[in-house]
């Protein structure tokens, strides 16, 4: 195949991106999740992620390096494992692409923001822990107390992703 034909191929026009972002920004909101409010940087990453879905067939991360092999990257298909924990705990995601509610208030600065992806050979490790292991591990399970939403996380989410009722509405199910 000519570099032509594969640069064409990886072109993303406007229209598709004002499309893709138009779409996603409404679920994303429904679901009681924000992107970052300045668009034309939102915009840039949700570029990445379709040329990285046009490149690997899945849409990976923007700020990291995908090694074209979905089992391996499922934990960095957009939006990532890391993302909820780290909107809990910096108000961001790593790329910056969601921000919490704090953030996008103003009430709450941003932080510099580690990367919380395992290395290649801890998650090689991760990968033979069982099933079993990691139910019984101490990661709380939470219940929306609105429509019975359950979630496995450190925090419960700042909004119900199914009834959008807010965090406070959560407890702890035992
Ligand atoms: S860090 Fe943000 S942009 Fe990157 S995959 Fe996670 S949620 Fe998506």
């Amino acid at each position: 195949m000519n570099n032509t034909l594969i640069n064409d191929m990886l072109a993303v026009g406007d229209d598709e991106l004002n499309h893709y972002y138009l779409e996603l920004k409404k679920q994303v909101e429904s679901s009681g999740y924000h992107f970052n409010p300045d668009v034309e940087f939102t915009k840039s990453l949700l570029k990445s992620i379709i040329l990285n879905d046009k490149r690997y067939g899945y849409r990976s991360c923007p700020c990291r390096l995908a090694v074209n092999d979905k089992n391996e990257d499922l934990d960095i298909i957009c939006p990532c494992d890391y993302r909820d924990p780290d909107l809990d705990g910096y108000g961001t995601c790593y790329c910056g692409l969601y921000v919490s509610g704090e953030i996008l208030r103003g009430e709450k600065k941003l932080k510099p923001i580690p990367e919380r992806r395992p290395s290649p050979e801890d998650r090689e490790k991760l990968k033979t822990k069982s099933i079993s292991g990691i139910i019984s591990s101490s990661i709380p399970i939470w219940r929306c107390r609105v429509c019975g939403y359950l979630c496995a996380r450190q925090e419960p989410p700042e909004n119900c992703p199914i009834c959008t009722a807010e965090r406070e509405r959560f407890e702890l199910f035992d």
